[in-house]
Order: C-alpha cells, then structure tokens, then sequence
C-alpha cells in the first residue's frame, strides 16, 4: 500500500500546538514508511481565512523542520474541480438541488426541536427536483443512505459506528456556487490518494458523512485516526485563555523546535518511560496505535525543562544558529565580538531560553556609555580604584590571551593587594559588563576580549574619578572637606 497523509490546516488563526502535534504525527507516519507527506490549505471559509495565517503555517513548518513533498495545495484553487465533482453527482443521482426556503427549513428545525429530535434535514426535496428546475436559489445535497450502519476501523479508537438515519442529507454547494468543506475534503483526499487520514477528534462526526460521499463517488475510502485534544491544567481545552498561542511564539519565547517536537511527540504518545528522543529515535519507535485515546494536559514547566535539556546537551554550533536568530533581532551586530557557540558554551547551564540567553549576552557585543545604576552605585566606589588600575594593568600586559592567563592576571591582582576575589571580582564584573550579572569572571573577562575590557576598566575608573570629583565639589562649595579626606 502506497502510504500518503496530509496535514491540511484551515488558515483561520494561529498553528495552535493541538494541530502541530496532529502535523507531526502525519510527518512521522508517512516518513517511517518511506511514503509521502503533503500540506493542504483549507482556506474555503473566505471570511475567516487570512494570508496572515497561511504564512504562519508555512513558516511553523518549515522552523520544525516538518517538510512535505507536495503542496500547499491551496482548495479555493479547486473550485473547477469540486463542482465538476458535484455536476457528475447531480447526473447520476448521488446528489440533488434543494429548494427549501429558509423560513421552511427554521419552521422545519423548530418543530423538531419542540418534538425533541435531533434537527436534521428531512430530505423534502430528494426526489422532487422538477418543482422548480429553474430557481437558481438552490443548493446542492449529497443523497446519504437511508438506512444502514457507517462502520470504520480507528486506528487509535478501535472501531466506530454511527446509524445512517442520524446523518441528514448534507449540502455540498451552496446558493452561492461554492462547495462546502466536509466535500472538499473528500475529493482532496480522493484526488490526492490520501491513504491514512489523521486528524483531531473533533471531526470524528465528519467521518461518517465523508465516508458515504467517498463511497457513492466509488473512491477507495482510507484509514482513519483521531487524535485526541490538548488540556490545559484546569482539564479545558487549551486555547489563549491557558496563554497559549501560536507555534512561532514558542520561536520567538526561546524555544528551540527540538524542544517542541520532542515534547508535543511525548504529549499523548510513549515509548517506555523514554522522555527525550532525538528525531532519528522517534521515526523509529513511532506507532499510530501508541498513541493516546484520552486526552493530555499540556504542562508549561516541562516544556521549559525540556528546553533547558535540548540547550545543554545540543552541540553549540546547533544552538547558536537559533541563538543567532534572537540577537540579530535584538538589533545587535555579532561581527564584532566573540563566537556564538563560545556564547552558548558560557551561558547555557544558566538560561532555560534562548532569548533568555540572547537578552543576557548583549555586552559581549555592545558597547556601552553607562553602568546600571545600582549595580555601579554599589560596587564602583574609591575602594575599588586599586583592584581595578592593577587589574587592568596586569590585564594589559596580557600578550597571549587565553583563559589561563586571564586567571592568572585576576589572581595575581588579588595576591599582590592581598584582597579577597569578592573585592575584584564584582567592581570588574560592573566595569566590563555594565551589570552585575554574568558568568565566571575570568571566563567573561575572557571572552570579552583584552581591548574591550581594558577600555571598559578605564571608563569604570573615570566614572569611579567622576563620582569623587562631584561629591568633593560639592563638599567644597559648602565650606567643608570632604569626610573621607580626614583619614
Ligand atoms: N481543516 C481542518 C482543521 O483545520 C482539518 C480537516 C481534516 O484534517 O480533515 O481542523
């Protein structure tokens, strides 16, 4: 059997995660049995259907790295197709013009509903379509089986039944000459040989009424698989309310696509207690029928854990072409400071993201004209002016820059002033990084570089020269010495 899915979006909002994880178990399939992958824009609902949304789907597919052999089909480009489709339908009978009114149909709905039936169409005009052959206002209905069982085989939920007589005669063109969803799928997956069909739960009740379309056009019918929902931790749907949103947000938030396709395989799919796979292993143990039939809850911290895992243990020449995306976007030049994989090497045990990280490296690359305030406030006062002019001259005379030597220079700084690394460390830590925060000083001062942070250690001193300067004024125009000048 040649094997073919799809994964056919409609381009209505954000890719949300649910249909990403249904995308990806499409991919895995297809790819583990060497068949073919194809992605179809379902875009027939013209008002909810934006470009926006259509280039958010190509771009998730591409930043996960899901790729597909044909496509994007485009169905508001089959139109032809589909009504050629529906005209055979009329000549032989499978299907017919319907024209009930509206006020026909609403009293009709009404009165089923005061009975307490289930509202369906009751098939009033099936076999009378000569009453008024010229009305254009009509629509065109599929002719459904009266009676009889729809049976099909899930491959994640066993078998599922479903009674002929609750499936009413649906419409498949309306008044306006276009043709309805639930159709347009149906010959899509005809046409595009689609063998296993893997989608969400919530078109099981399609799949009856597709099914018996299939059938009357004599098209081999496929396999089905529904896959269950994404709960958010309060056991709802997940949605925005969960602050939920589209795939490439997770890009944007720091996230690496590893992370996310790691996790959402995981999510409602086990091979052992296995948690991270690299892609090579999940092609190979991936089944459809291990996958979950209850729904699973979608929990944020380990997401974030798993990213953390796929940052540490990624090679960091990997890393830092995603990296590389944050920075740039961040504004800063990168041609002018160290490697990135030098970067993600340093910061990765510390960020659980790469923004995080990218938001944390900046002053490796920019420079700077002030120092945080509470952090120069504290840290680049009088007391710091010797450790910082011997440091910067041991520094200086550095004439191979490596990570030993730059060690070195600190230590020798703190032997010769018989200080404590403390009493260095955070004055040098304010003056090449503008911040109280980084990484291991001599690993920082390091990658830094020597020019840099030699010019960064000046302009520590003369804001620490400056300071002095004005609270000595100040001191003078009030008629006193400063305090400290008593010692
Ligand atoms: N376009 C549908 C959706 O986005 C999917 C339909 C299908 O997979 O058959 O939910």
């Amino acid at each position: 059997m040649k094997i073919k899915t799809r994964f056919a979006p409609s381009p209505t909002g954000y890719l949300h995660l649910g249909s990403v994880r249904t995308a990806l178990y499409s991919w895995l399939f297809s790819r583990k049995a060497g068949g073919k992958f194809i992605l179809r824009i379902e875009d027939t609902d013209s008002e909810r259907s934006t470009q926006e949304a259509i280039e958010e789907i190509i771009a998730s597919m591409r930043w996960l790295n899901l790729d597909f052999d044909e496509g994007p089909y485009f169905q508001t480009k089959r139109f032809d197709r589909y009504n050629a489709v529906i005209d055979k339908m009329l000549l032989q009978g499978t299907a017919y013009k319907c024209y009930c009114s509206k006020v026909r149909l609403d009293a009709l709905r009404e009165k089923q509903i005061i009975n307490g039936e289930k509202p369906r169409y009751d098939a009033y005009c099936r076999d009378k379509q000569y009453r008024c052959p010229d009305d254009p206002s009509h629509v065109v209905r599929f002719r459904n089986p009266e009676k009889g069982l729809v049976i099909f085989e899930d491959i994640i939920r066993g078998q599922i039944i479903f009674n002929n007589q609750e499936l009413d005669d649906l419409i498949i063109r309306r008044t306006d000459g276009s043709p309805t969803y639930n159709f347009c799928v149906v010959v899509d997956d005809w046409d595009m040989e689609i063998s296993h069909v893997i989608r969400g739960e919530d078109h099981i009740s399609n799949t009856p009424r597709q099914i018996n379309i299939l059938k009357s056009l004599g098209a081999p019918i496929p396999k089905y698989a529904h896959v269950s929902m994404i709960l958010g931790k309060d056991g709802k749907k997940l949605s925005k309310r969960h602050g939920i949103v589209g795939v490439m947000q997770y890009r944007n938030d720091g996230y690496l696509p590893q992370t996310l396709l790691n996790y959402l395989v995981r999510l409602g799919w086990s091979h052992g207690n296995q948690e991270i796979f690299s892609i090579d292993e999940i092609q190979s143990f991936f089944t459809l029928d291990k996958i979950n039939k209850s729904a699973c809850t979608f929990n944020s911290e380990k997401l974030q854990w798993l990213n953390h895992y796929y940052i540490n243990h990624m090679p960091a020449e990997e890393v830092a072409v995603y990296l590389e995306w944050h920075i740039i976007n961040m504004g800063i030049q990168i041609n002018n400071g160290p490697q990135l994989k030098d970067i993600v090497k340093l910061l990765r045990k510390r960020c659980k993201t790469l923004k995080e990280m990218a938001e944390s490296c900046w002053y490796f690359y920019k420079d700077f004209h002030n120092f945080n305030a509470t952090a120069a406030n504290k840290y680049l006062q009088s007391v710091a002016k010797q450790p910082l002019q011997t440091v910067r001259d041991e520094l200086a005379t550095i004439s191979l820059w490596t990570i030993q030597n730059v060690h070195d220079a600190l230590q020798d700084t703190i032997d010769k002033l018989g200080i404590r690394m403390n009493e260095l460390g955070m004055p040098l830590r304010v003056a090449i990084t503008g911040c109280g925060v980084s990484p291991a000083i001599d690993l920082t001062v390091y990658t830094i570089g020597k020019a840099r942070s030699v010019k960064r250690i000046d302009m520590a001193l003369d804001y620490i020269a400056k300071k002095e300067k004005s609270v000595n004024d100040l001191f003078t125009c009030i008629g006193e010495t400063a305090p400290w000048k008593n010692f």
